[in-house]
């Protein structure tokens, strides 16, 4: 067992078998091969087929692997964007990083910010011809965007590549992947996993396009991975531990709608808890867009400090309030890796507060 219970999200608490799992990869011998080799092809492959049966990727959908989120902004914009240009719909610090990112790498960005208690008006999104950049769960202030109003904005603008940040939602919330054509996610949140390694995962459309724009100036360009990929090769040599505990997590965990419908009902019995109190809240008042895997709650600066430093003491990892909200809030993963007995541990350190 690990000596902190970690509720930070991002890095956080890794599943409990990752130790096990590190040593049979030791064992396996995978770590010492070359990734060139059938061995490391076959690993990529059966790890392909395994997200796709857990997580319900469709078949037609193509899985590459990458370092980071941070990684994919960068690939989007200059593999996938193309002369068109992007659409940033964002509340909060990570969607406005997306932005940052791409305006450094591309020359026709829109932004479109929205408040965080607002549940987003599609009617006026003006996204034209552009790719739209959606953050699903945005991590800095425990907001989301429902599968529902993805449905949506699907409907009202068929015609748009959409590509989604779903960094801190990813294997913890059941995403319909047919509402975008570009999903990704790094490993170091919902699925339980170290940092250093992420997902990208494209449409048919989204690959034809990449194919069409055929962008091939970087190691990690688009249709590079993609070439790639279609013999079960990567570009670099990969994380080829990080994909190991991958294949061994996500193989381990029940199907994602399973997953999900623990973690909501953890934020149910969440959301009563806080409910009590009168010096602690959540950040976000409109309920209907409060995050299902990351919890942003507001109160005194001194109370929050006072909290991080107690908690500390029992080993339990408040998440700090992130970007302009360091101050008045601190956050809570509602990840899939968490156990029920540290809920337990947590909700009895916030009710006694020693
Ligand atoms: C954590 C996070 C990122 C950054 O992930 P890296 O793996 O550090 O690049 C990007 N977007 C969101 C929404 C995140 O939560």
């Amino acid at each position: 067992m690990s000596r902190v219970i970690s509720f930070y999200p991002g890095p956080s608490r890794v599943e409990s078998k990752v130790p096990d799992y590190m040593i049979d990869a030791y064992k396996t011998g995978i770590l010492s091969i070359n990734h060139r080799s059938q061995a490391f092809m076959n690993l990529l492959e059966d790890t392909c087929e395994i997200l796709k049966k857990k997580l319900n990727i469709p078949e037609s959908y193509e899985i590459y692997y990458t370092s980071s989120a941070t990684e994919c902004w960068e690939i989007i914009a200059q593999s996938a964007i193309g002369t068109s240009g992007s659409y940033h719909v964002y509340n909060g610090a990570f969607g406005e990083k997306w932005l940052h990112y791409t305006r450094a790498l591309t020359s026709n960005c829109l932004q479109h910010p929205f408040d965080i208690n607002e549940k987003l008006n599609v009617k006026n999104l003006k996204p034209g011809d552009k790719l739209i950049c959606l953050t699903q769960n945005e991590t800095s202030n425990g907001t989301q965007i429902s599968e529902k109003l993805l449905r949506k904005i699907r409907k009202i603008f068929p015609d748009n590549l959409i590509a989604i940040d779903a960094s801190s939602s990813m294997a913890g919330v059941h995403l319909d992947f047919n509402q975008a054509d570009i999903w990704f996610a790094s490993v170091q949140k919902c699925f339980g996993l170290p940092s250093g390694l992420a997902l990208i995962i494209c449409s048919p459309r989204a690959v034809e396009h990449a194919k069409s724009i055929a962008e091939n100036r970087h190691y990690n360009s688009l249709k590079r991975i993609k070439v790639n990929m279609d013999n079960w090769q990567t570009t670099n040599t990969p994380n080829i531990l990080g994909i190991y505990l991958l294949n061994r997590v996500v193989n381990n965990r029940k199907t994602i709608k399973k997953v999900h419908g623990e973690l909501l009902s953890r934020k149910k019995s969440w959301t009563t808890f806080f409910n009590k109190f009168d010096d602690i809240d959540f950040l976000v008042d409109n309920k209907s867009v409060r995050s299902d895997t990351v919890f942003a709650l507001k109160s005194e600066s001194k109370l929050i400090e006072m909290l991080k430093i107690k908690a500390l003491e029992k080993d339990i990892v408040l998440g700090n309030g992130y970007g302009r909200l360091t101050e008045n809030t601190f956050r809570i993963a509602n990840f899939p890796a968490i156990k029920k007995k540290e809920i337990k541990i947590l909700k009895t350190f916030l009710r006694t507060r020693k």
